[in-house]
């Protein structure tokens, strides 16, 4: 399965201002409204995959795919250095190590 929406900091600097990365299609330009949810389409460590996405393109997302967690889009979602902490409810972190998921990006 391949996820429509791009890695977060592969595409777009990460600057702590976290913004929906999602593209009608591969060609198209990316949304760019301010993310409203930050989603995470796998934890497997090593393969961890996010996207950070506003309220109608998570609407979308939810239509065609199955996220395995997601919080609130926040500033330390958007910021280098960061990870996906498995917390209940999950948050994003500063990490020293790559040893959380979201160190692998
Ligand atoms: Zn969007
Ligand atoms: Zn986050």
């Amino acid at each position: 399965m391949t996820s429509p929406f791009p890695e977060p900091g592969r595409e777009v600097a990460r600057t702590g201002n976290p913004r929906c990365g999602s593209k009608a299609d591969s060609n198209a330009p990316t949304c760019g409204a301010p993310a409203t949810w930050h989603v995470a389409w796998s934890l497997t460590p090593g393969g961890a995959r996010f996207s950070l996405v506003c309220d109608e393109h998570l609407v979308q997302a939810q239509t065609n795919y199955v996220y395995a967690d997601r919080h609130p889009a926040e500033i330390a979602c958007d910021m280098p250095g960061t990870g996906w902490s498995l917390a209940a409810p999950s948050r994003c972190v500063a990490v020293s190590s790559d040893d959380l998921p979201g160190g692998a990006r």
